[in-house]
């Protein structure tokens, strides 16, 4: 029996999302643009997933625009903050996704008067909020604070509350990556002011290669891809018409399904925690513990020659999860996270990640052949 826990990578399609993407192949060929019936219809079918995806997070559907994914939407928040809102410094942390870090370090590399600072976190990665603070009322530049609302290695979630209120005293702009927890996370742009929010569907069952970005209605940024006059000249490009459709639906699911969901995950989560304690000496676990996403798990294994290959290891043994370097393409080197916490790079550290498509069979079978790989000898 193959067990998939990398649900953080990437998550399979939800039989409804299939079939929504079939009807929409079988039905909807026609170019979201043209002004005939069937690109009439299609046009429809792009503003009714508008629709879904704006109620989320609660914003109006003008403030949604479609992308090809969340890096393609981190990108154009990060460079269009330069070029049209006059940001002349970004506030960060050193464990945000490489489509934020490199990203970054693209713009510093090719303009000088760019500052990017790095805000301290605290040993368990938590974001230290004091020190934000202090950060943001050190300066009087132009100021964008990019902070992922949960982190894809080791799932601590930010306190979205907390950062927008801090950056509306300072007068500072917020970008959040909830490519992690749209869909998962109860996520209200009314209530909690966000300047800018980011999202992918393949993280809660919808196809890759398809992502949104929402833009705060007072903020006018220029397009990264000029073209055609789509997503109101924001976006140009014909619609991944089918994606979209598919993106609306898995999130209409996702919403729908959450609070169960997330009740299923946490007891996966809860539960593969004790069954590793109870089967590893010395496992530990690596995040803030109190407050994180339910569906990662970031596993640090204690030094052991039997765990030199623990992630091919798991592979060979029918378990897909991820290694501390998680979605580097499939690179094994030191991940920025597990540097940025000090983890002991003799410990091996796996991330496990959730779907309400799992068990606990499948949880209690994955723990008995880690205690077998790492008990062995
Ligand atoms: N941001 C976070 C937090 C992620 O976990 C990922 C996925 O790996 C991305 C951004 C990139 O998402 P996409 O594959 O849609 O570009």
């Amino acid at each position: 029996m193959t067990i998939y826990l990398d649900n953080a990578a990437t998550t399979p399609l939800l039989p409804e999302v299939k079939e929504e993407m079939k009807y929409v192949i079988d039905n909807h060929y026609g170019n979201p643009s043209s002004i005939h019936k069937l690109g009439r219809t299609a046009k429809t079918l792009i503003e009714k997933a508008r629709k879904t995806i704006s109620s989320a997070i609660t914003c109006s559907v003008g403030e949604i625009f479609f992308t090809s994914c969340a890096t393609e939407s981190n990108n154009m928040i990060l460079h269009q903050c330069i070029s049209n809102l006059d940001v002349t410094r970004i506030i960060t942390s050193p464990i945000e996704h490489h489509c934020i870090l490199h990203t970054l370090e693209h713009l510093t590399k090719h303009n000088l008067l760019i500052e990017v600072v790095y805000v301290a976190i605290k040993p368990n990665g938590q974001i230290d909020y004091e020190n934000l603070k202090a950060l943001l009322t050190s300066s009087e530049k132009k100021t964008l604070v990019s902070l992922m609302h949960g982190n894809n290695e080791i799932g601590n979630l930010t306190d979205l509350k907390v950062v927008s209120q801090l950056c509306q005293e300072s007068n500072a702009l917020f970008h959040t990556d909830t490519a992690q927890t749209i869909g998962k996370e109860y996520i209200n742009v009314q209530e909690t002011h966000v300047d800018f929010l980011t999202g992918s569907a393949h993280k809660f069952h919808g196809p890759k290669g398809i992502g949104f970005v929402y833009i705060y209605g007072d903020h006018k940024l220029d397009p990264i891809l000029h073209g055609g006059a789509q997503e109101r000249n924001m976006r140009s490009g014909t619609e991944n018409l089918i994606c979209i459709v598919a993106m609306a639906k898995a999130l209409e699911i996702s919403l729908a399904n959450r609070e169960k969901w997330q009740a299923h995950m946490l007891l996966l989560k809860t539960e593969m925690k004790k069954m590793l304690v109870d089967t590893i000496e010395g496992i530990e676990f690596i995040g803030d513990q109190e407050n994180s996403l339910n569906h990662v798990l970031s596993v640090s294994f204690p030094p052991s020659p039997h765990l030199d290959l623990l992630e091919v290891n798991l592979d060979m043994n029918g378990v897909y999860a991820s290694a501390g370097s998680a979605c580097s393409s499939g690179t094994l080197t030191a991940s920025h996270v597990m540097d940025a916490l000090n983890i002991n790079p003799l410990r091996k550290t796996v991330r496990f990640s959730f779907s309400s498509l799992n068990t606990l069979e499948e949880i209690k079978e994955v723990v008995k052949r880690c205690g077998k790989i790492c008990n062995k000898g």
